[in-house]
């Protein structure tokens, strides 16, 4: 097998899939290298809901018309706990046909791997780096598959890993919000089938997403109280997901296995500074799932590297000026996402008085000021790009 490529990607997660798609048939030569074994399915059990702007860029892909098991978003419902304001979003007022869509994560991942199976880039499965170096003007990636070493030679480097194993190498800044999502199914007696919820509390924001003939709960809480929402038994977990969310749904009648994610803010500084190397998706910012931006701004990271190396000769890939042409490009979408985010987070996880009017009053500009929403949503919707 060759070892010298045009661009490895390290990490076959979505974001890194999604950006091998986008080089196909493109006459370089392109690698995929994933940790997890060829054939076993990703574990992962999060839902991800993606915005209208994902879709339009995953029907570029190829991919959009394959995809299963997808509920739509057509209203979105925003409000805090104990306090007045509420804003309400509506595809029809921004002119999108659904704001969003909602799908398991294996759902989506395993889509983009079949899509990239019958395509001209090589992806080796089983295959966890453990070292990237620069030499000879080129980037020099290591990685164990079966207990043995191998090493690849690349223009460029693109760092997909999740931002996991590789951060030691590429340390991020990070601040911990001291949060943990707790996520399981839901059902409920009287569920609105296109309308997610997002209910802000001092404790942490609470999301319902449609999905199926329930809702994927994101359920966030300070890390200890996490753990004892865990623990609970069903009637006491529905009993008091009941007390703090409301009646909006109805009655919730029943709960699926849990799972805990803890959360955290973590970006790479400027980027990687390393030559021949671009960090990815996760990797280069890993946010708060609060507005459901992480995935849908990784994908925009992809889709503008692709842009960049395709509009890149051959021999110049991975060179200080391609890699600040992508920099500049991706600036502000992700500075004013990370920023998004992180603003949210901190303004509504408090339960201030002060805060609390303010709040309510932003919701209501929200809700009343059209240019307010269709700014907003366009934002969500398409970043800073839209
Ligand atoms: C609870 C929760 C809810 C979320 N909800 C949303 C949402 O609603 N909308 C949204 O847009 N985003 C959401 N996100 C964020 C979203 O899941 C991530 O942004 C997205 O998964 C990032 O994709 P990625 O490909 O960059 O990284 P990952 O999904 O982490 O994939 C990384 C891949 O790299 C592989 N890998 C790791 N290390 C190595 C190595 N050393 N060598 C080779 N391969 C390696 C892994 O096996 C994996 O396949 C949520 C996150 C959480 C925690």
């Amino acid at each position: 097998m060759s070892t010298q490529y045009d661009v490895v990607i390290i990490g076959g997660g979505p974001v890194g899939t999604a950006l091998a798609l986008a080089l196909r048939d493109s006459k370089l030569k392109v690698c995929v290298l994933e940790a997890r074994p060829a054939n076993i399915a990703s574990k992962d059990v999060r839902a991800l809901a993606l915005s209208y702007g994902s879709r339009l860029l995953l029907a570029r892909l190829g991919v959009w018309d394959a995809l299963r098991e997808i509920s739509a978003i057509r209203t979105i419902h925003i409000s805090q706990k104990q306090s007045f304001g509420r804003a309400v979003l509506h595809a029809e007022e921004l002119n999108v046909p659904e704001l969003g869509y909602v799908l398991p994560y294996t759902a989506l991942q395993d889509t983009l791997t079949d899509t990239l199976k019958n395509c001209d880039v090589v992806s080796i499965y089983g295959a966890s780096v453990t070292q990237l170096i620069n030499s000879d003007g080129q980037a020099v990636i290591g990685y164990q598959q079966d207990g043995t070493e191998h090493t690849l030679h690349a223009r460029l480097a693109v760092v997909a890993d999740g931002g996991k194993l590789l951060a030691q190498q590429f340390p991020p800044e990070v601040h911990d919000y001291g949060q943990s999502a707790l996520i399981t199914h839901i059902t409920c007696s009287l569920p609105k089938a296109d309308t997610a919820f997002e209910r802000f509390t001092p404790q942490g924001p609470l999301a319902l997403l449609p999905f199926k003939h329930g809702y994927e709960l994101v359920w966030t809480a300070p890390h200890q109280r996490a753990q004892e929402i865990m623990a609970w038994d069903d009637a006491t977990f529905l009993h008091e997901l009941q007390q703090h969310f409301g009646d909006r749904v109805g009655e919730f009648l029943s709960v699926s296995k849990r799972t805990i994610f803890p959360l955290g803010l973590r970006r790479a500084p400027q980027q990687s500074q390393m030559p021949h190397t671009v960090l990815l998706g996760n990797a280069a910012q890993t946010m708060h799932p609060v507005a459901g931006q992480g995935f849908n701004m990784g994908l925009r990271d992809a889709w503008e590297l692709a842009l960049q190396i395709l509009d890149t000769k051959p021999e110049e890939l991975g060179s200080e000026a391609m890699l600040a042409a992508y920099r500049s490009v991706r600036r502000t979408d992700r500075e004013m996402g990370i920023r998004f985010t992180d603003g949210l987070v901190r303004l509504f996880s408090n339960d201030l008085p002060m805060v609390s009017a303010g709040r309510a009053a932003a919701l209501t500009a929200l809700d009343c000021l059209p240019f307010v929403k269709k700014f907003v949503a366009k934002r969500m919707m398409f970043g800073t790009n839209g």
